[in-house]
């Protein structure tokens, strides 16, 4: 069959400048993004092959090969994982699927300065493109595991690829980079040094479950390759935190996460007893960009004694919590468990729920030890976990001890609502607050003025689902939590109020005005009253206590209800 060439789409061609001009320094993690990879194609097909018995793969010998040719000057990346076919070479190298990578591109555009560009690349995953930071050219040659015809690909980084038929490929995948001229004042960056290849696999890919061996010849340093395993294969999970670097746990997060930030938070959960498992959870440290999609995937994976079973794991941990990534590990699973039993499972409930605390846990340490770290987190994730506040009433008080609100009290700070009762003069009963699209909105909203003369503070709630827990919880410790925009609301006397009788004379002077006003607007409102709410603005408009809020009217329109 013939050599066919094709261009790479748009942005991935600009993601591949990046690699080949190299902005990102640390080139070493290139071979952690292509052993990643690796790890995850003998994943699925350990997965594929227990789903499927009459799929003709081998799986009696799955690992990960590492090879150096120091004539070649080529480094050689093998799985006999469960490789690709030729249209999914095209589909999954030659495009960027991740909807987050053309917004990572637009903000590199605008930084400025080199600086900028490679905090921005390396908070941003590139995968299988890193490879060009060290390679002038790659080949990937696979073969799908129950396929006959195997798929060479091979490219320069610059605007095309080939995609070329053979017959001889083995299982699996294998990527070779041809390397970059050696530079003989950086030895750091020689990637046909066995002793450097060693190190970096150490230190990147220790945990990585299956083995990386190190096959083939001398290395450039003089040192003999294997064969042999690079790897310890523990996994980090079953060991105890204190056997745990911190830069361990974080190797694993970006490894599972397809991040290259350091997680936020490293939450780990060893049960024991009649059902054991362990759990080692990571908070990211930035909300992914499709957090709100509907189809956006939960962050969990799932093993059963060390065995990987799934990704995605919806049953783990409530909606609510779909940020938190990580690995739970169960010993008394079957190895061919399905979504759908794990979703009936009482074990799995019972650990969904000892998770969700564990979570929830952490957050209120953050909140208690670490203000800062609470503060990002807070931002980042706030808007999701108060969907908790509606969805799951047992962890209600939980939640709410880790919610906080931005407020007319204090610039930036948050308050929670523990904070805004303690502080609450007397007299007053309720707690306020007011729901818009953005802060600017409400409190330019006529609703504010009565509380902002009487200086009393009102909770700014802007989120979407805010319009929803609010009405949902009602109160907290007694108070009722109240909407400044519905209902009659009484904020007491203040001292140029008017007296009981000159308000009954003022309602008898307006009562033309306002009988008027109820005929020409009867199709638009229920009711004209005189209002005590105002300072400034003549008029306002006031939702019944039972109402919808005109935000949560908008947000049902835009879920189409
Ligand atoms: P990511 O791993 O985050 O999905 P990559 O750029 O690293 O992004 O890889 C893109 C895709 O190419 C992978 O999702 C996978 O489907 C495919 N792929 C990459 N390497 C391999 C491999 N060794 N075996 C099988 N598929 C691979
Ligand atoms: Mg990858």
């Amino acid at each position: 069959m013939s050599t066919e060439t094709f261009e790479f789409q748009v942005e991935a061609r600009q993601l591949l400048q990046l690699m080949i001009h190299s902005v990102y320094s640390n080139k070493d993690v290139f071979l952690r993004e292509l052993v990643s990879n690796a790890s995850d194609a003998l994943d699925k097909l350990r997965l594929a092959a227990l789903r499927d018995d009459t799929l003709d793969a081998d799986v009696s010998d799955l690992h990960i090969e590492l090879q150096i040719d120091r004539d070649a000057r080529t480094l050689t990346v093998r799985d006999n994982g469960i490789g690709m076919s030729y249209d999914e070479v095209g589909q999954l190298i030659g495009t960027i699927a991740n909807s987050g990578t053309a917004e990572f591109l637009r903000e590199l555009q605008e930084a400025q300065d080199a600086a900028g560009a490679e905090g921005l690349i390396g908070q941003f995953g590139v995968g299988f493109y890193s490879g060009f930071m060290v390679a002038d050219e790659v080949t990937l040659l696979t073969r799908r595991a129950g396929e006959r015809q195997g798929t060479r690909w091979t490219s320069r980084g610059e605007g095309t690829y080939t995609l070329e038929a053979v017959d001889d490929a083995p299982q699996g995948t294998s990527v070779t980079l041809h390397l970059k001229p050696a530079d003989p004042d950086n030895q750091l960056h020689d990637y046909t040094s066995v002793w450097k290849i060693k190190e970096i696999v150490k230190r990147y890919s220790d945990f990585i479950t299956w083995p990386v061996r190190l096959v083939g010849e001398t290395g450039d340093d003089g040192e003999a390759a294997g064969p042999e395993t690079l790897n310890s294969m523990k996994a980090l999970w079953a060991r105890s935190r204190e056997e745990v670097s911190e830069e361990e746990y974080h190797e694993l997060y970006k490894h599972i996460g397809h991040d290259w930030r350091e997680p936020l938070e490293t939450i780990q959960l060893q049960a024991e007893g009649t059902f054991e498992y362990q759990a080692l959870l990571f908070v990211p440290s930035h909300a992914p960009h499709d957090l709100f999609n509907q189809n956006f995937r939960h962050g969990l994976q799932l093993y059963v004694k060390r065995v990987f079973i799934m990704d995605d794991c919806e049953a783990l941990l409530p909606s609510y919590l779909r940020f938190v990534k990580g690995v739970v590990d169960a010993q008394d699973l079957s190895l061919n468990v399905s979504r759908e039993i794990l979703q009936q499972d009482r074990h799995i409930r019972m650990m969904q729920r000892r998770l969700t605390k564990k979570v929830l846990a952490s957050v209120k340490s953050m909140m208690t030890e670490d203000t800062e770290r609470y503060a990002t987190f807070w931002r980042e994730f706030g808007a999701v976990l108060k969907e908790g506040l509606v969805t799951d009433p047992d962890n209600r008080d939980a939640l709410l001890a880790v919610t906080s609100f931005a407020t007319t009290k204090g610039d930036d700070a948050t308050v929670t609502l523990r904070q805004y009762v303690e502080r609450m003069p007397d007299g007053q009963d309720d707690i306020y607050y007011i729901t818009g699209e953005s802060r600017e909105s409400i409190d330019s909203s006529p609703h504010m003025e009565a509380f902002r003369e009487r200086g009393v503070e009102v909770l700014l709630l802007t989120d979407p689902v805010d319009e929803v827990w609010a009405d949902a919880v009602g109160e907290y410790e007694g108070k009722r939590l109240r909407s400044v925009a519905k209902g009659e609301i009484d904020l007491g006397a203040r001292e140029d109020d008017r007296s009981e009788d000159e308000r009954e004379q003022q309602a008898e002077a307006y009562a033309g005005l306002l009988g008027w006003m109820r005929e020409r607007l009867e199709e638009d409102v229920k009711e004209v009253r005189l209002s005590t709410r105002l300072t400034v603005s003549p008029a306002c408009l006031v939702a019944d206590a039972n109402d919808l809020t005109p935000a949560l009217e908008n947000m049902y329109r835009a879920m189409g209800q």
